[in-house]
């Protein structure tokens, strides 16, 4: 097995065209407009 993978979880906002990443666990991003965001489990725009 190797190390623990990382998780990576990338999406674009259809509504202001922003660009968001959360790279760990309940790293909480949302986009600039507020529309979107993912906090690694689940994302939603
Ligand atoms: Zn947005």
């Amino acid at each position: 097995m190797k190390n623990s993978k990382i998780i990576q979880n990338r999406i674009k906002c259809l509504k202001c065209g922003d660009v968001i990443e959360s790279k760990y666990r309940h790293d909480y991003k949302t986009c600039s407009g507020g529309a979107c965001a993912i906090d690694n489990c689940t994302n939603m725009c």
